[in-house]
């Protein structure tokens, strides 16, 4: 009796200590598994100065943005990983609302609701003039000179303390046709990239603002201010911004050509960068619509003509052009679009992300393997 008692006891601490070995090898696995994700990633970011110490407060709040991508996907398609269904363009935004924690349960009214289609790419010799940082005292002038070519744009907006009494002409831009879009409500770099919370809180600011003034016709894509490539964002809130802004069916776009009027280029520097931009296929140029820009004010009726005079047609992005061919950030934007059921991947994104997958893949696994 006592003798099998004895045998028990011992099996069962035999029992207790292989269940701890089970833990700690499951524990080593994924820890293992999330550094050399985490590098992975980190190395991906081609065009991106690495930024310093991303504090785990930020991390753990992108984690969350991440299992929300993912369990919205579950809900709303009974395949979540499958790409390339043709069926799937033009199909309504959908996202499941439910269970939401954290940031993700804010902003209820922050969603796209307009239809998400295929992505397509510019076509030839197509212009997409975009300002950015006005409304402001020169945004009347800008589209005088607009109107006078009969030509549209897209503003990305903001809504400075210094921008108070010309707030109003965002209306005014959006019943000439241009289209309105958000930048960002303060433009603070350090404000708004301190997290994804606080990038939230900033954005829908601006995104209400909007609304309110086309009447409900804020673009369904943005522009990080500084471009999504800037280094006052650590790589894990760039990230879980991303994460968040497409599980709400919002994209951005950067830009392909600088006109460089942030640098305070001269008038006939702006002209030259933006007419030699166009010249190598360039399709958006960067320009501002601040109230110190007179340079670039000064400029656009010359770009426009050059334009026109030379076969180039001016259009406004109205959320159809491919935004990966603009982006800085495509190592983390196009695996989160892969991702969702809500936007089209287009042939060239499917070779794009294979290309990414195929570098990778050598980072991660060599990571995990010399960590230990
Ligand atoms: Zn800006």
């Amino acid at each position: 009796m006592s003798s099998h008692k004895r045998m028990s006891a011992r099996e069962r601490r035999r029992q207790i200590h292989k269940r701890h070995a089970v833990i700690v090898l499951t524990c080593v696995v994924l820890v293992a598994a999330l550094i050399g994700g985490t590098y992975g990633v980190t190395t991906l970011m081609l065009r991106q100065a690495e930024p310093a110490g991303a504090s785990s407060t930020v991390s753990s709040r992108a984690s969350a943005g991440s299992s929300g991508v993912s369990s919205a996907a579950a809900s709303s398609e009974a395949a979540p990983s499958s790409t390339g269904d043709p069926t799937r363009a033009g199909e309504a935004f959908e996202v499941s609302k439910t269970n939401l924690t954290g940031y993700q349960a804010k902003y209820p009214n922050l969603y796209v609701k307009t239809k998400v289609g295929q992505w397509k790419n510019a076509e030839d010799k197509a212009v997409y003039l975009t300002f950015d940082d006005g409304p402001s005292n020169l945004t009347p002038k800008l589209l005088e000179v607009l109107k006078q070519y009969n030509v549209k744009a897209t503003f990305f907006l903001t809504n400075q303390p210094e921008q108070k009494n010309d707030i109003h002409y965002i209306r005014d831009i959006y019943k000439a046709g241009s289209v309105c879009a958000v930048h960002s409500a303060s433009h603070n770099y350090k404000k708004i990239y301190a997290s994804v919370d606080a990038f939230l809180a900033d954005f829908n600011e601006m995104y209400e603002l909007i609304q309110k003034e086309t009447d409900g016709h804020c673009a369904p894509f943005f522009r990080f201010p500084g471009g999504s490539n800037n280094p006052e964002m650590s790589a894990s809130v760039r990230k879980g911004i991303l994460q968040e802004m497409t599980r709400r069916g919002f994209f951005f776009y950067d830009w392909d050509i600088d006109s460089q009027d942030a640098m305070g280029a001269g008038a006939s520097k702006i002209y030259e960068n933006v007419i030699s931009g166009i010249q190598r296929g360039g399709n958006i140029p960067l320009m501002h619509n601040s109230a110190v820009k007179k340079a670039t004010l000064s400029e656009v009726g010359s770009i426009i003509q050059y334009g026109v005079q030379n076969g180039y047609t001016f259009k406004t992005l109205d959320g159809t052009l491919d935004p990966s061919m603009y982006s800085f950030s495509n190592s983390v934007f196009l695996p989160l679009l892969k991702d969702s059921p809500n936007f089209k991947l287009s042939d060239k994104h499917e070779a794009r992300f294979a290309s990414l997958l195929g570098i990778s893949s050598v980072p991660t696994s060599s990571t995990v393997t010399s960590s230990n």
